[in-house]
């Protein structure tokens, strides 16, 4: 059995041939597929989880099929699609985790994270973050009318389109620092990230970390199993 690792996929009705790639990686047989993690960045902009597009009801269905089958799906939140909540977990069959969360399979024991709060050199993104992620800001936003949501989520993904803000360089990479104390704050010698599109794995004085790859003209996907930890890579048409 293997579990499976994405992130960044940044689903928009503006990228079909994503949408499709992701569609079909879902409904792949999966049989050796102990469970999914999307660590976050799944949806470019997710507006609230009544989002009545054909593409939201295309990726809840094609989850919602494939932890029918058994696999177990868990999904983080991203910068991009922090607003994915109860009700998308519930009709998907997934369960929200938070944004630190240690995983423990195969002997291997792993710290996975979106990756966002990592990058603590950018000051601005941070007080974003803290914002965007309150509470009350959170209830408000999704409480919008859905027109303005709409709205916000096509601005959202033309001032990012425009700012090419979707590019490695775009993106500060991680602090240092930030790993360390994330990583001895949970004890391990693993961690698992995405967000900032540069797929590698690191070694470092505490352990190894491992950057997953977004989904542009690859998509990528980390797999664990007994042997350990494998990224690959596939072309999208
Ligand atoms: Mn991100």
């Amino acid at each position: 059995m293997s579990v499976l690792f994405v992130s960044d996929i940044h689903l928009s009705p503006e990228r079909p041939a994503i949408v499709r790639a992701f569609l079909d990686f879902l409904s792949q047989p999966h049989t050796e597929t102990e469970a999914l993690y999307i660590l976050g960045d799944l949806f470019e902009a997710w507006i609230g989880d009544d989002d009545p597009s054909e593409m939201a009801l295309n990726v809840k269905n094609a989850l919602k099929a494939l932890s029918e089958k058994g696999v177990k799906l868990y999904v983080q939140r991203g910068n991009r699609d922090f607003t994915l909540g109860k009700n998308f977990a519930s009709q998907t069959g997934a369960q929200l985790l938070d944004d630190e969360h240690v995983i423990d399979y195969f002997g291997l024991t792993a710290l996975v994270m979106h990756g966002d709060s990592l990058c603590t050199d950018d000051l601005e993104y941070q007080k974003f973050r803290r914002k965007s992620r309150h509470p009350i800001y959170l209830w408000c936003l999704i409480h919008l009318p859905l027109k303005i949501r709409q709205n916000i989520a096509s601005n959202w993904r033309r001032q990012s389109a425009a700012a090419n803000s979707n590019k490695a360089s775009e993106i500060m990479d991680v602090n240092s620092q930030a790993v360390i104390e994330v990583m001895s704050k949970h004890n391990v010698s693993t961690l698992i990230h995405g967000h900032t599109h540069r797929p590698d794995t690191h070694h470092i004085d505490i352990g190894r970390r491992i950057v997953l790859g977004d989904w542009d003209q690859k998509g990528w996907c980390l797999t664990l199993n007994e042997q350990g930890l494998n990224q690959t890579s596939f072309t999208i048409v």
